[in-house]
């Protein structure tokens, strides 16, 4: 008896373990890096049109983006 008892404690932690990371709880751990990923915005450099990051890029004195700071001063 003690050892179905036993088999049904296994059977519930393995079913516990395949369903806890789908909860709730530890949902926002696992949505976080794509979001990032996707909130990056792409700016193209405004002399010769290269695509680069938003956190790369560096602003012009008209508001354009360059993609280094020979580009923006030329
Ligand atoms: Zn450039």
């Amino acid at each position: 008896m003690l050892k179905y008892l036993l088999l049904l404690l296994v059977i519930w932690v393995v079913w516990w373990a395949w369903h806890a990371p789908r909860r709730p709880g530890s949902r926002p751990r696992a949505q976080k890096p794509p979001q990032k990923e996707g909130e990056e915005k792409m700016l193209a450099c405004a002399r010769c049109g290269v695509y680069l990051p938003a956190s790369e890029a560096l602003p012009g004195p008209q508001g354009q983006y360059f993609c280094s700071p020979q580009h923006r001063d030329a």
